[in-house]
């Protein structure tokens, strides 16, 4: 990535596409137009409503969680995601999907069992792993 260069990151609040200076990334930067937090110490909430238009226009990589509140391993996983959502700060963007309010596009994935993690890169899946894993593993699902 050229630093100089600026990068799209889509909000999920408003769907608005903000251009970010790369090298403020990891600094929290908010939605020129809502004032949200576009890539913040958590994880966004992506839905059926957005979430192509978050994954497509987002130029780092985004990491999908799809879980649901009733699935135990998700809720065990839920700090560790938490946990690399702030080490990847400003690197890549975490998401969450509840599969059970969103079942368009946990269709459209094939999400057979929770947790499952997708890795995309400009709406493309580029590698995707099931089952419940530690924040470590997290980071390396979205970087490497
Ligand atoms: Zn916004």
């Amino acid at each position: 990535m050229d630093n100089a260069s600026p990068v799209h990151v889509v909000c999920a609040g408003c769907g608005a596409k903000n251009r970010i200076a790369a090298a403020r990334l990891g600094d929290r930067p908010l939605c020129g137009r809502c004032g949200e937090s576009l890539l913040d110490d958590q994880p966004v909430e992506l839905t059926d409503a957005n979430f192509d238009a978050v994954t497509a226009g987002t130029e780092l990589p985004v990491l999908v969680d799809f879980w649901a509140p009733w699935c135990g391993p998700c809720r065990a996983m839920a700090p560790q995601f938490e946990q690399a959502a702030q080490t990847l700060r400003g690197r890549a963007l975490l998401a969450k999907v509840n599969s059970d309010d969103n079942p368009a596009v946990s269709a459209r994935f094939g999400i057979r069992s929770i947790p499952t993690l997708v890795r995309l890169q400009r709406g493309r899946e580029v590698t995707r792993q099931s089952g419940a894993v530690a924040a470590s593993q997290i980071v390396r699902l979205a970087t490497g």
